[in-house]
């Protein structure tokens, strides 16, 4: 197969969520993240293959939970438990020399266009829920945090999600958390978040909308993709969406494959442009959920930008894909 060496970035992995749940949820066994652990989504061995230069590592507080009869995951938004995820990523960056935490735009620009290979983690937190007020947002700041997620699937004193029957958007505490997060340069990131939730950060900012892991609608019709009319706000505020290789978001119907995940930004090139697709894999993040077939581990990737170039996208098509409109859309938020 001809190889397509272009820099990954993933807008979101929970590297974390799998070492704090000491694989209940991922099948395949914890070893150390220099490991080519088999069957395991992602390691460093297995970023190299890919040639990923930055992954969101996301923060997602939860538990191991049972719950008729089986083993299943609760959301446990606790400022706590944030803080263990925050240290373990600290951890795991400094036992590794391939592994960076990245702070800044400057380095994650130098990582992506350096000749060595290194792999950046950006902090993300995946739902507001356990910051109490906007001061809590500056000290997660200091700990090196620069992607805010508002929601994850349920309301919050910030934000309605996709799940809400009602969407009531942003909520006045919600305007204020994302003024601290411009003021600062934190990405607010909008993956789990109502259509009026986009569409209000949208008006607030002015800046790129980033949804960082989620498919298109109209291909597969569940809550957590996102439905033409917030599509076009990020076409408008040429932001990006991270396409996720969770199974039940890619297709209802049965296994999916490449070419089903293909269908997805096929869709969203024809009608918004290339500009605005980017990856955001949700790797280790799919929780007992499959990922689709051919794309297990993100060494497998190639396979992906193979089938987009029989497709007829342009090698250029598919810098952008991999990287570069996710540069784009990050520098417009990060200092
Ligand atoms: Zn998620």
């Amino acid at each position: 197969m001809e190889l397509i060496d272009v820099p990954l970035i993933d807008l979101h992995e929970d590297i974390s969520l799998y070492y704090m749940t000491a694989s209940v949820l991922n099948p395949f066994p914890l070893e150390p993240f220099d490991m080519d652990t088999r069957y395991r989504h992602a390691d460093i061995p297995k970023y190299r293959r890919a040639n990923t230069r930055m992954v969101v590592g996301a923060v997602f507080p939860g538990l191991p939970w049972y719950s008729n009869g089986r083993i299943t995951f609760k959301h446990y938004p606790k400022m706590d438990i944030v803080l263990e995820h925050l240290k373990l990523y600290r951890m795991l960056i400094r036992s590794h020399k391939e592994l960076v935490m990245v702070t800044n735009y400057s380095v994650l620009q130098d990582l992506v266009y350096a000749n060595n290979f290194k792999v950046g983690i950006m902090l993300g937190l995946e739902g507001a829920d356990p910051i109490y007020d906007v001061n809590d947002l500056e000290l997660l700041y200091d700990l090196g945090l620069r992607v805010l997620g508002l929601t994850w699937n349920y309301n919050n004193r910030y934000a309605a999600s996709c799940k809400s029957k009602v969407d009531s958007g942003l909520t006045r505490e919600g305007v204020k958390l994302i003024e601290k997060a411009l003021e600062l340069g934190v990405a607010v990131d909008l993956a789990h978040a109502s259509r009026n939730t986009v569409e209000e950060v949208y008006y607030l900012t002015k800046k790129p909308i980033i949804v960082s892991h989620a498919n298109a609608r109209h291909i597969c019709n569940v809550d957590r993709n996102l439905g033409d009319k917030t599509l076009e706000i990020i076409s408008s505020s040429k932001g990006v969406i991270g396409i996720t290789f969770i199974e039940p978001f890619v297709s209802k119907s049965r296994r999916a494959s490449i070419e089903d995940l293909i269908k997805h930004i096929m869709y969203i090139k024809d009608n918004y442009g290339v500009d605005i697709i980017s990856i955001g894999s949700d790797y280790f993040g799919s929780l007992n959920l499959n990922i689709v077939t051919g794309l297990e581990t993100i060494d497998k990737i190639n396979a992906l930008w193979k089938t987009l170039l029989e497709q007829g996208l342009s090698k250029h098509d598919i810098r952008k894909i991999a990287y570069e409109n996710a540069l784009r859309a990050l520098k417009n938020w990060i200092k």
